[in-house]
């Protein structure tokens, strides 16, 4: 008798000693220097991670340009056939965890990539809509693609799904380029809610997947300590100034996108209520400009929120952010009027907790001013954090008094 071959059998793909040691740590990722062989894989494929011995060590994408060639999708074996069954599980597993940690919103993000174990999947949920990124070659396969937007539909009925695009992305995967589309449903625009705050939701334009979910309960922290005159550094679309302005008696919201200050000012207006507060002023400007003429000219606040870009996309920008955010807090510091309340905030993954708080605290002793740390925190519970994957913890925000 001839011996049964497995025709479904997955190529193999054999890493070194510090590649294999790094999975025993908890870690999903192999890097490209840490493969051994990948003799002719194509794109995205579904490979069986061996160590250079020949061990099995699980099952896992593989992207062919990415650096992160090997993004691991379970400790065991799964075959080609078992593939959609397992995106299926993890997408309800998804779901069925934001019902436990997600409260008061209708916008939160449902799938969180490495952080609910489907590597390269970002769905954002925006009231009745969908926002979905397929960021890794594997990711976008067309069974991966269709597999996982059945299961949304089925486990959410969404209005519509929208696919958003960031090119950069699709670059680096060397995915053939393609724009942010409908994939479903008819609508690309919507309203959502968050602490009782409502948001126009724009599918096709805006920034990440159109808002800063991960910020949703720094805000509501914020407007608990909030109060006099505001000033939001970085609003954005106003998701802070709007919280602010409902326990201050005058906010500025700072940006330098236009079009992110235009959609602020409409937020504004469908929260306006009946016994309107005063209008928040929008000022489109660069905020280190801003800061440095504000401070010199003596303006004065009780609340100052800082919530830049990631100053630190490498580790190698690493000396420039320190220098940028230790500039933003010491100006916001001095501007504080003596027990102002400072919200400060990095989303770089590169500088950690303590290096924010350390630059912060450097800020104060140069500002002459002694902080009190009211609260240190991350992002939203809807962004899950898996301490053995770090990347999965990104967002710092410090509340802290200057008295
Ligand atoms: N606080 C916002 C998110 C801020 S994201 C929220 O909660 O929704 C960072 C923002 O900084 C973006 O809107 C971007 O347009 C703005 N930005 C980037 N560089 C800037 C600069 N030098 N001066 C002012 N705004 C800047």
């Amino acid at each position: 008798m001839p011996k049964v071959t497995e025709t479904s059998a997955l190529p193999e793909v054999r890493i070194s000693g510090r590649g294999a040691s790094r999975l025993q740590s908890g870690h999903v990722w192999v890097y490209r220097s840490d493969v051994e062989s990948t003799a002719d894989l194509a794109a995205g494929v579904l490979v069986r991670i061996a160590d250079h011995r020949g061990k099995p060590l699980g099952t896992a994408f593989y992207s062919s340009s990415s650096q992160i060639a090997i993004r691991m999708l379970s400790p065991g074996a799964i075959s080609q056939a078992e593939l959609p069954g397992l995106l299926r599980q993890r997408i309800r597993d998804a779901v069925a965890h934001r019902k436990l940690v997600v409260r008061d919103t209708d916008a939160y993000r449902v799938v969180f990539s490495e952080a609910d174990f489907l590597p390269g999947l970002i769905v954002d949920r925006y009231n009745d809509l969908l926002s979905v990124q397929f960021l890794t070659q594997a990711m976008d396969s067309t069974l991966v693609r269709e597999t996982t937007l059945a299961a949304l539909r089925e486990e959410i009925q969404p209005a519509a799904i929208i696919e958003r695009v960031e090119p950069r992305v699709r670059e680096l995967e060397h995915l053939p380029l393609r724009e942010s589309q409908l994939l479903h449903g008819t609508t690309t625009n919507t309203v959502f809610t968050m602490n009782n705050i409502k948001f126009h939701f724009d599918g096709l334009h805006g920034q990440k997947t159109g808002a800063f979910l991960d910020q949703r309960e720094n805000y509501a922290a914020a407007a608990q300590y909030a109060r006099g005159e505001a000033l939001d550094v970085f609003c954005y679309q106003g998701g802070f100034a709007l919280h602010l302005a409902r326990h201050c008696e005058k906010v500025t919201g700072v940006d330098s996108s236009r079009p992110a200050l235009e959609v602020a000012e409409e937020n504004e207006n469908l929260n306006r209520q009946a016994n309107a507060q005063e209008e928040i002023e929008w000022i489109e400007a660069n905020a280190f400009d801003l800061l440095k003429d504000y401070a010199s000219a003596g303006r004065q606040y009780d609340t100052i929120v800082l919530d830049p870009p990631a100053f630190a996309k490498t580790k190698r920008d690493l000396a420039a952010a320190a220098r940028g955010y230790k500039e933003l807090n010491l100006r916001a510091l001095k501007m504080l009027r003596p027990s102002g309340i400072l919200v400060t905030c990095s989303c770089s993954y590169h500088v950690s907790k303590q290096e924010l708080q350390d630059i912060v605290v450097a800020a104060s002793l140069d500002a002459r001013r002694t902080v009190r740390l009211l609260e240190r925190r991350g992002q939203a519970k809807d962004h899950p954090i898996v301490p053995t994957i770090p990347e999965t913890a990104y967002l710092k925000a410090l509340i802290l008094q200057a008295i």
